[in-house]
């Protein structure tokens, strides 16, 4: 904890999980190659969806609104598409979002990732 995290500008670029896990249906953990980890709430992967349906395609404007997604949304399954990317099922029954690893690595919600302004 008391190393600070270097940015390492190939994995930065081509991040790839080492591995991939499960914690139950709330939350998903991700180490990554180069050892740094990840845990995103379900709910919160439902946010990041980049899907046709929550975000439009030509403008990247976000169409999903956070707000109206049930309070309680968990992940039924999680399986890897091809070599960049996962598909999460959610128990609200989307399940059209890719969620590529570099989408991930930086939507890592860690104090890392997301220091405090
Ligand atoms: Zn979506
Ligand atoms: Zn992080």
């Amino acid at each position: 904890m008391s190393q600070p995290y270097q940015a390492n500008p190939l994995s930065e670029n081509f991040p790839l999980p080492r591995e991939l896990r499960k914690l139950g249906r709330k939350e998903l953990k991700i180490t990554w190659q180069d050892g740094h980890l990840s845990v995103y709430g379900f709910r919160y992967l439902r946010t990041q969806c980049q899907c046709a349906f929550c975000v439009e395609e030509i403008t990247g404007r976000k169409l999903l609104v956070d707000s109206c997604l049930p309070e309680v949304l968990e992940g039924m399954g999680v399986s890897v598409v091809g070599q960049y990317a996962l598909r999460i099922d959610f128990s609200d029954g989307h399940n059209s979002g890719i969620y590529a690893y570099k989408h991930l690595r930086k939507a890592c919600p860690c104090e890392l990732c997301r220091p405090a302004k």
